[in-house]
C-alpha cells in the first residue's frame, strides 16, 4: 500500500512524522486526521494543500470535536440523572450541538468558515477552559467547563451552607 509521511504536532509544539496510507498527501492526512485524538493534530501548514483540502480537514476536525463533546455530554447526563438532578440544560446543549453537527456535515464550501466553538473563560470550579455552546453559563453561579462540574459545584455549595 502506498503511504505518505504526514507531519503531526502536539500541544507542546513537538513535531513528528507519521506514515499514513494514501495516494496523495491530502488523502493520507485526511485518513490520519480521522484517527487522531485531541492531543496530536495534523500539521496542515507543512503540507501543500489547496483551500478545498484545508477546508475538508477543518470540517473533519470540527465534526470529530463535536462528536467527542456529545459523547462527554451523554456521560455527564447519566451522572446527573444518577445524582437525581435535572438534565434539562444538558439536553439543550446536546440539541444545539446535534443541530450544529448536522449543519456542518451538510455544509459545502459556500458556507465557510465553519467557526470553531469560542473560548469563553475558565471554569468557576476547576479552572479549566470553557467553550461556547459546550459549557453551562450562568451569570449568578459562574461559568462552568461542563455540567458535571456545575452539578458538583452546586452540591459543594449546599454542603458549605450547612
Ligand atoms: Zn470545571
Amino acid at each position: 500500500m502506498e503511504t505518505r509521511l504526514i507531519p503531526v504536532i502536539d500541544s507542546t509544539g513537538s513535531r513528528q512524522y507519521l506514515d499514513a496510507p494514501g495516494r496523495s498527501y491530502f488523502e493520507a492526512a485526511y485518513h490520519l486526521n480521522s484517527l487522531l485524538g485531541d492531543v496530536v493534530r495534523v500539521d496542515k501548514d507543512l503540507l501543500l494543500l489547496n483551500a478545498e483540502e484545508v477546508w475538508m480537514l477543518d470540517k473533519q476536525t470540527e465534526i470529530k470535536s463535536i462528536r467527542r463533546d456529545l459523547r462527554v455530554l451523554y456521560q455527564e447526563k447519566i451522572e446527573v440523572l444518577k445524582a437525581g438532578n435535572s438534565a434539562t440544560d444538558i439536553n439543550e446543549s446536546m440539541n444545539s450541538l446535534s443541530v450544529r453537527l448536522f449543519k456542518i456535515e451538510r455544509a459545502d464550501r459556500r458556507n465557510e468558515p465553519l467557526g470553531i466553538g469560542k473560548y469563553v473563560g475558565n471554569c468557576t470550579r476547576c479552572g479549566r477552559e470553557a467553550y461556547d455552546g459546550r459549557a453551562p453559563r450562568n451569570t449568578e453561579e459562574g461559568l462552568f467547563c461542563n455540567y458535571s462540574c456545575r452539578s458538583e459545584w452546586r452540591r459543594e455549595q449546599k454542603q458549605a451552607r450547612k
